[in-house]
């Protein structure tokens, strides 16, 4: 039962596999215009590198496709008059011509990159490769989008065996010299030179073992120079080469591994998750070190202007002491609450808080900034629009619109569409988690209720997931490597690391819900289990936990639904649920821009009843085959099919008649008058009766057991028609508008319900919108044929009711001929409605069903960027859509023009649809925020000027 299968478990929960999904970034919608901007780049910019530096940049905070997030937002603060240590940007134009020009930057482009380090060595005051004045830069990548931890970073370079005497002169800290060189040989040694992280941190652990020392900062000038001498070691060894001594070697160095990392395997996974464009690119941005770990004087740290995960407005961050740059994002040290720094270095705290502030009211945003102070100087590193929680991103942006920070409709676009899916996602029933005892409390990194069975590796997160098992996947930390397993797992929860490692800058991201630094765990990662307070978990054992509170239990605990879809169902009052005030403010600021219409795909009247309390106004798709599945109907469906003469199955859909007479009756009701578009019968037949196998299996038994046993010959009679109705592709087969020429009796039933239906409500004196659809059209004809017995029908049923009522009757575009005639399609159809699943199927020659077995080597070889069954595909498919809206409206002006395929629930979707000048999108219940929001953000940027 294939399409039936299908089509239930779309319905259903998609809400559930969005959330899942959640991509928390702006990509999707502006994919299409980055990759304009990509062809415009390629016609040869005059200028690669951007300079910033002395209170002055080249670029600003506009150019981020130039510049990535990271290269512009530099800029915008150097013009700003911040602390901003000088730098330059090499620009992503150059990321694409170094993969154009087979992994290599054009020679032409050096010497621009030389100028620009001489300015800066005049900004910086020092000199690259000057043994008495050392420079010393960090190479960074820099997305448009960013994409933590995913790409490489190179920091301290400049120094070699001169320089580390000249910076220990300068600096008076040999120890410090010796760190930074040690430091800055491993990463150039990893990234650059691609010699494992393990081959430097075993030599490492060995000089601390032989030195009797646990932490590094107890290590010694002397250890150190050990430490340098051994990596140097490894390096001739490992690359055949000694350690690169010349600065402008190394630099060149560091920025093409950057540009390579690009194309690392995590980078990639990220992207595609995120639906990040691979042709985008990255920036590489060279800038100025300043040192957070040349004393006691000195720190770095990074931190929100608003609480990330809950958005409350709180100033929200940690640092450490003495320490160098990614020390805090890699969880390695659990960092110190921001709020220690008043105490410990007021003047940069207060500085800093004021900065931050005006950052917020510049860019209007959450900003997510990085920090060093060096000797009590403030530094700012990167300041960027921070990512956050769904619930934080609903909460800021109203917060923002109270604030009068921004308008409500620039709310709109403070907010991801995913973002409101998120919060329909379940918490955990207070009683239930109350019966079990607290086992430990961590980091509460992103909200959100989780339950599963604990897995230690996100290899095995996937591998159990597979199979069909629920898992919270439990690390001492997570890396970039673990994003799979992250993002298949219902929570992740980890031993180390503060509220911005990055199992919470990710978790949060995903929208799932994490705890981190629940340091009270003992984490064996290689026997797969972790200890607390004298229990045991082993892999396979529940764990509960609650992202908001940072609880963590041990068994399983049943969650339950969220404020907002208790409100909505009228078992919460609206007033005692903030969220959903919030929610609801957020969805009326974008109903005021949208020019949508917002429908549901509804096939019964719960359904219908749970989207218009969402906001949907209107059903674009009734799938009535849905009804036939419910109690007590199948033996009439199968009655009905088994017919071999038509008497016979006209008293089967007699019988058929009053259970879909009532069905449409609730449904129509809960719309409360606003159209409601149903469609004829649409798959094959053999998907309402038992699979062929199954049959022959239970005959053979029933034979085995007693030749005469009661049901035999009905079962054979059964397994006749089974094999009769067999078709090689079903999809392509005797399904839609063609079983209702087939047998024009089932569409005269189906007719008869639904108008006997509405005619009851008009007598009611309730309102009422039937629009009738007829699916798989692709000849005028079909539609014709059927046409008339629908007008028909409904002639004879208004007369029989003594009342009249106002339908339409129009067709679904799914096969590629309705599209290309849809001038003659349209003579007969009052509406169309894009079934954009069928026509993706179709138009790609893709079976929907068994996509999934190539789609993923296609998107790994870049055939394909997306699933172009859950994001329409505007190159192809979306043109015959316009080519159908054109022809349909060049027929028939006012034809009403709608999309009922998954893509109408899909923001990047929405925003074609929005350009082509549908007047409706329709999707599951659960998308119809999603759908509102993205509409309303659709409508603002196709007017901003697409
Ligand atoms: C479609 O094809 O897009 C559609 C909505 O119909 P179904 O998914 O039921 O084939
Ligand atoms: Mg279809």
């Amino acid at each position: 039962m294939a399409k039936h299968a299908r089509t239930t478990k779309k319905a259903a929960p998609a809400a559930r596999k969005a959330k899942s999904a959640a991509p928390v970034r702006k990509a999707s919608a502006k994919a299409g215009r980055a990759v304009k901007a990509t062809a415009k780049a390629a016609r040869k910019p005059a200028k690669y590198v951007y300079f910033f530096g002395s209170g002055k940049a080249d670029g600003d905070r506009t150019m981020k496709d130039t510049l990535g997030g990271k290269g512009a937002n530099l800029a915008e603060m150097t013009n700003a008059g911040l602390p901003v240590p000088p730098g330059f940007t090499v620009s992503t134009d150059v990321c694409r011509l170094y993969y154009e020009q087979g992994r290599k930057v054009p020679a032409a482009i050096e010497p621009e990159m030389e100028a620009n380090v001489r300015k800066l060595e005049k900004a910086a005051g020092a000199q690259l490769g000057s043994v008495k004045n050392p420079l010393l830069v960090s190479v960074r990548s820099g997305a448009k989008f960013s994409m933590p931890g995913m790409m490489d970073t190179i920091l301290n370079l400049g120094l070699n065996d001169e320089t580390v005497e000249g910076l220990k002169a300068r600096t008076g800290n040999g120890r410090f010299a010796y760190d930074s060189y040690r430091r800055f040989i491993q990463m150039f040694g990893n990234v650059v030179l691609e010699i494992p992280k393990d081959t430097f941190e075993h030599e490492f652990d060995g000089v601390k073992k032989a030195k009797g020392v646990t932490q590094d900062t107890e290590l010694t000038e002397e250890a150190l120079r050990d430490v340098v001498a051994r990596y140097k070691t490894i390096v001739k060894a490992k690359s055949g080469k000694p350690f690169p001594q010349d600065p402008a070697q190394q630099l060149r160095g560091a920025r093409d591994a950057v540009f390579r990392s690009w194309n690392n395997p995590r980078a990639r996974e990220y992207r595609r998750i995120y639906d990040i464009p691979d042709s985008i690119g990255t920036a590489v941005n060279v800038q100025a070190m300043v040192f957070g770990n040349t004393g006691e004087r000195s720190g770095t740290g990074v931190g929100f202007t608003r609480n990330p995960a809950t958005g409350a407005k709180e100033f929200f961050g940690e640092f450490l002491i003495n320490a160098q740059g990614e020390d805090v994002v890699a969880g390695i040290r659990t960092p110190q609450p921001i709020a220690e720094l008043e105490k410990v270095m007021p003047k940069a705290y207060k500085e800093l808080r004021a900065i931050t502030t005006r950052l917020e009211k510049t860019y209007r945003d959450i900003q997510d900034f990085e920090f060093t102070i060096q000797d009590e100087t403030l530094y700012m590193l990167q300041t960027r629009s921070g990512k956050r929680t769904g619930y934080a991103a609903v909460v800021i942006a109203t917060d923002f619109v109270a604030e009068k920070l921004v308008t409500p409709t620039e709310a709109i676009l403070l907010v991801e569409p995913e973002a409101l899916s998120q919060l329909l996602a379940p918490g955990f029933d207070p009683a239930e988690w109350k019966k079990l005892p607290v086992a430990t409390k961590g980091l509460p990194a992103s909200p959100g209720a989780a339950s599963g069975q604990a897995v230690f590796s996100a290899e095995d997160a996937v591998a159990w997931t597979n199979q069909g098992k629920k898992v919270v996947l439990v690390r001492k930390e997570t890396a970039p490597d673990d994003i799979h397993g992250m993002f298949v797992s219902q929570g992740i929860l980890t031993g180390t690391g503060g509220m911005t490692s990055h199992a919470a800058v990710v978790g949060r991201q995903m929208g799932k819900p994490s705890i981190v630094g629940a340091g009270a765990l003992r984490i064996d990662e290689k026997a797969k289990q972790f200890s607390i307070g004298g229990q045991t978990v082993k892999e396979g054992d529940y764990i509960s936990f609650d992202g908001l509170s940072g609880e963590v239990k041990i068994g399983q605990v049943a969650s339950k639904p969220s404020e907002i879809l208790q409100v909505v169902a009228g078992q919460m009052k609206p007033e005692a649920s903030d969220i959903y005030q919030r929610f609801v403010k957020i969805l009326s600021y974008s109903d005021k821009v949208r020019t949508l219409g917002i429908r549901a795909n509804a096939d019964l009247p719960d359904q219908a009843e749970l989207a218009y309390a969402f906001g949907a106004r209107g059903i674009g798709l009734c799938r009535t085959e849905h009804m036939f599945f419910g109690e007590g109907r199948i033996p009439i469906v199968q009655r009905m099919i088994l017919a071999d003469n038509e008497a016979d199955r006209r008293a089967a859909l007699d019988e058929l008649l009053p259970f879909q007479r009532d069905d449409f009756y609730g449904v129509f009701k809960a719309m409360h008058g606003s159209p409601v578009t149903i469609r004829m019968i649409d798959p094959p037949l053999h998907e309402f009766l038992p699979k062929r196998e199954d049959l022959m299996v239970e005959i053979a038994k029933l034979e085995a057991s007693n030749g005469k046993a009661p049901g035999l010959a009905e079962k054979k009679a059964l397994l006749h028609r089974v094999e009769q109705l067999h078709e090689f592709n079903p999809m392509l087969g005797h399904r839609g508008v063609r079983l209702g020429i087939t047998y024009p009796e089932i569409t005269e039933m189906q007719t008869r319900a639904i108008i006997s239906a509405a005619c009851q409500l008009a007598k009611e004196k309730q309102p009422v919108v039937p629009e009738i659809m007829i699916p798989l059209v692709g000849h005028v004809k079909e539609l014709r044929d059927q046409k008339a017995i629908v007008d028909r029908v409904a002639a004879e049923t208004m007369k029989e009711y003594g009342v009249k009522v106002k339908y339409l009757v129009g067709t679904m575009i799914e096969v590629p001929r309705g599209a290309l005639t849809a001038n003659e399609v349209a003579q007969e159809a009052q509406f169309f409605s894009f079934g954009t699943n069928d026509l993706t199927q179709m138009t790609f020659g893709f079976s929907r069903d068994d996509v999934g077995k190539f789609l993923g080597i296609y998107q790994d070889k870049k055939i394909l960027e997306r699933d172009p069954f859950q994001s329409l595909d505007a190159t192809g498919v979306g043109q015959l859509v316009q080519i159908a809206v054109e022809k349909g409206r060049a027929t028939k002006a006012d034809l009403k023009l709608g999309v009922c395929g998954e893509h109408g629930g899909d923001p990047a979707s929405i925003h074609f649809f929005q350009k082509v000048g549908l007047d409706y999108v329709s999707m599951s219940p659960y998308r119809v925020p999603v759908a509102r929001l993205a509409a309303a953000q659709a409508a603002l940027q196709v007017k901003v000027g697409d």
